[in-house]
């Protein structure tokens, strides 16, 4: 259909956690419930848990016992993100499967919430990913407001490239993702970032894209992406999330919409929709209101011609 369209894509859960974590507090069970549920679906990839201080966000408290209540379905893998040192060690000890790193490429956004310089971040995550490489532990290593920044505004792409080139050859991670944190991301912007890291000899196909839906230009990003070979996709079960230290950012892409569409294409993605669109009423069930997925609405098109 298009020349780069990939023929499979790798839809990342992140509810658990990237969704969760901007929620109400739920019980460690709950959010072991939903977890379990999301491992039925045929996703292979689960943000689980934050290894965060529980004063921070308390949302993620107890995620060492969820690690550890969760049952394990072999192929997926069950990765969480860690802040620090401490975090990485527990998570390490909590049997992650990968650990996630975050920096943030606008540096007002990255001292607000880290508390650093983005060079300082780097300089973290290098120590973090030996840590968690002396383990056999991969690592993901995620650039923020990659797309835009609430405080600063437009992010140079070229800026953005510079740091994942930085993870690749400084820190030797395993992978990187490129977080809208801020909900700025509109397709020209994802265009703008891919032709900067093909520049530093980035591949799309070598990178994750971590899409919010705060300007409703969630699903255009990733058609974009997809157009120029992108193949892994985050997306939050309903909706859930979005980002308490950005102003204004809603949640994640829903995973049912994300799954939807791209199926529509003939992708595959391994994953049974109708489970995805189960685990999605479980969602609103356990934050008790109504989550902005649609396609959870509305159900998908192929029921129109079923009914
Ligand atoms: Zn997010």
């Amino acid at each position: 259909m298009y020349p780069n369209f990939p023929t499979d894509v790798e839809i990342r859960e992140v509810g658990p956690r990237d969704g969760l974590q901007n929620e109400m507090v739920l019980p460690v069970d709950q959010r072991v419930a939903l977890i379990d549920a999301l491992s039925t679906t045929g996703l292979k990839t689960i943000e689980a848990a934050s290894f965060v201080h529980p004063k921070a966000i308390p949302p993620m408290a107890g995620s060492a016992e969820v690690m550890a209540k969760i049952k394990r379905v072999e192929g997926v893998s069950y990765r969480a993100l860690v802040p620090n040192e401490m975090g990485t060690d527990a998570a390490l000890d909590a049997q992650v499967d990968e650990i996630e790193v975050v920096m943030s490429a606008s540096a007002t956004h990255n001292l607000k919430n880290i508390k650093m310089l983005p060079a300082e971040s780097v300089q973290q995550i290098i120590a973090l990913t030996k840590i968690s490489h002396s383990q056999g532990t991969p690592v993901e290593a995620i650039v923020s407001t990659a797309f835009g920044c609430a405080y600063e505004g437009d992010i140079d792409p070229k800026l953005v490239a510079s740091y994942a080139r930085q993870l690749i050859d400084e820190a030797g991670v395993d992978s990187l993702s490129f977080g809208d944190t801020s909900g700025m991301a509109t397709p020209r912007v994802v265009m703008e970032l891919l032709e900067a890291l093909g520049e530093q000899q980035i591949e799309p196909r070598d990178i994750a894209l971590h899409f919010h839906n705060t300007r409703n230009t969630g699903l255009a990003n990733i058609v974009v992406a997809l157009q120029a070979g992108v193949r892994r996709f985050d997306s939050s079960i309903g909706g859930l999330g979005g980002c308490p230290y950005s102003p204004g950012a809603t949640g994640n892409v829903p995973t049912e919409d994300v799954v939807h569409l791209i199926q529509d294409f003939g992708i595959s993605t391994g994953i049974d929709l109708n489970r995805i669109i189960e685990c999605g009423e479980l969602a609103e069930n356990l934050v008790g209101r109504q989550l902005p997925s649609q396609v959870l609405r509305a159900g998908p098109r192929s029921r129109i011609f079923a009914s």
